[in-house]
């Protein structure tokens, strides 16, 4: 019989206890964070799926390079050692640390964006278009239509469509488009992955106009390792061979360190145009810190040149991409929505088909969101109506995704912790008809999702169907 799953390839040094609460505990905690799941506190939180964004356990030996830092306030040998990793790792000539991921969405945006141009990308990211359109520049979404389906099960569902790329260079013209933005893996469309051979036709299809293309490198290891156990050709290579191919066909990247480099904070933007690297140099001062720590420690900077070390190795990239597949398939077995296939760092609810008694606007990711914590004190996170926006014009962006996203952190949870969350949504989705949907009662202007707040529509005696808004 086949393995029902991979077994850790690390033992546990260090352990932090987590807490059990009380269902009118949580209760309680929902009504403080206004049903947002980004306003409860982490000490109500049993099993936290937030994110996995900086919630990664470090090794030993990253650990051990804390103490290495260099903390000289310019020309930090940690500095030196992050260049040269990320020289051999992803093939970049240059690079600037920053703070977080989108530190590096900044700089890029404001050197390489005028306003009136256009940033194609296979499908948004909230900061990554955020700062585009701060810069003056207007989104595209590229990205095949398939992705926009939760139940279209395709390997590479992440893949740019070239007739998308192309005709947006025939609207508005080659020399309004500065860059392309090729996130590897795309976050929202459920940490779907971009085929090599996509990449390098996008590659070709840029360059042959004068395009950069700018990688959203943030989860490239995984994608590297979809790559390898789905495309024709690469099963027999190494992650780390296969992402060095990658990057190859790229001018530069935006990362943020706190996924796939493994640490709980920093990023950084590279490129190879020496004059791009001149004008990040010059920003980075204003916004960051100098371009030799750009808001880091020198011992944050160690860390990260480790944990790009370690995220390449082939057993534990198996293990944590295996790790989140099971979760997903636990969740199939019992015929609970999720999108298909399961991507490599998050398993997303299919809240539209959850909840299909809700309308939209009554936000029903954010409340499957709300009513999986209460049931269990598993943290999730709305990837719909919510995050998605208002447009310029102030209206609501209407995604077609309306998702919760269980996000596994890297080598945190175990297996038992997989089969709490598993069976605790099953539980749910059995009784999901009660559940009523949300308004909205207070909205932040950007970014909303952080810090808006809801309250649940009254139900009433007909059930929930009757809380439903017209659509
Ligand atoms: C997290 C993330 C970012 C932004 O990075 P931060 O470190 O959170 O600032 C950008 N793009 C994608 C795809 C991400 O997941």
């Amino acid at each position: 019989m086949d393995k029902m799953y991979v077994a850790e390839p690390y033992k546990i040094k260090v352990v932090e206890p987590i807490r059990m609460t009380t269902r009118a505990q949580r209760q309680a905690a929902l009504e403080r964070a206004g049903h947002n799941t980004f306003l409860l506190d982490s000490r109500d939180v049993y099993i936290d799926l937030l994110t996995d964004s900086g919630t990664t356990a470090m090794s030993d030996r990253q650990w051990a390079g804390l103490m290495l830092g260099d903390e000289a306030y310019a020309g930090s040998r940690n500095f030196f050692h992050l260049l040269e990793t990320v020289q051999e790792y992803y093939g970049f000539r240059y690079m600037v640390p920053t703070h977080q991921g989108r530190g590096a969405e900044h700089l890029l945006s404001r050197i390489a964006i005028k306003p009136g141009d256009y940033v194609p990308g296979n499908m948004y990211f909230t900061t990554t278009r955020a700062h585009q359109e701060l810069a003056g520049a207007t989104f595209r979404d590229v990205i095949i239509d398939e992705a926009h389906d939760p139940q279209a099960d395709l390997p590479f569902k992440g893949n740019v469509d070239l007739r998308k790329f192309q005709a947006l260079i025939e609207e508005v013209g080659a020399e309004k488009i500065p860059y392309i933005c090729l996130a590897v893996t795309v976050n929202l469309a459920g940490g779907q992955p971009v085929s090599l051979q996509n990449i390098r036709d996008v590659s070709e299809l840029a360059h042959r106009h004068g395009i950069r293309v700018m990688f959203d490198a943030t989860r490239c290891v995984e994608n590297a390792y979809l790559i390898k156990e789905r495309e024709p050709g690469h099963a027999g290579r190494s992650v780390r061979e296969i992402l060095k191919e990658m990057m190859s066909y790229g001018d530069g990247c935006t990362m943020s360190g706190k996924k796939d480099c493994m640490v709980n904070i920093g990023g950084f933007l590279a490129m190879n145009d020496p004059e791009l690297y001149q004008a990040a140099t010059q920003l980075v001062v204003l916004y960051e810190g100098m371009p030799s720590y750009g808001g880091l420690a020198g011992r944050d900077m160690e860390a990260m040149a480790l944990g790009i070390q370690e995220s390449v190795d082939d057993d534990y990239i198996h293990h944590r991409i295996m790790q989140v597949r099971y979760l997903g398939d636990r969740l199939a077995a019992a015929d609970v929505p999720i999108v298909r296939p399961v991507g490599g760092h998050a398993v997303f609810l299919d809240a539209r088909q959850f909840l299909d008694h809700l309308p939209q606007d009554a936000f029903p990711a954010q409340m499957l969101a709300a009513q999986i914590y209460l049931q269990s004190g598993v943290r999730s996170m709305e990837r719909g109506i919510v995050s998605a926006g208002r447009d310029r014009e102030g209206q609501n962006h209407h995604p077609n995704l309306e998702l919760v996203r269980l996000t596994v952190p890297r080598r945190v949870y175990t297996y038992a912790h997989m089969d709490v969350v598993a069976d605790s949504i099953t539980d749910l989705y059995e009784d999901r008809r009660r559940i009523p949907g949300l308004t909205m009662v207070y909205e932040p202007k950007v970014l909303r999702f952080f810090t808006a707040r809801f309250e649940p529509l009254p139900v009433t005696q007909d059930g929930a169907r009757q809380n439903a808004l017209p659509a």
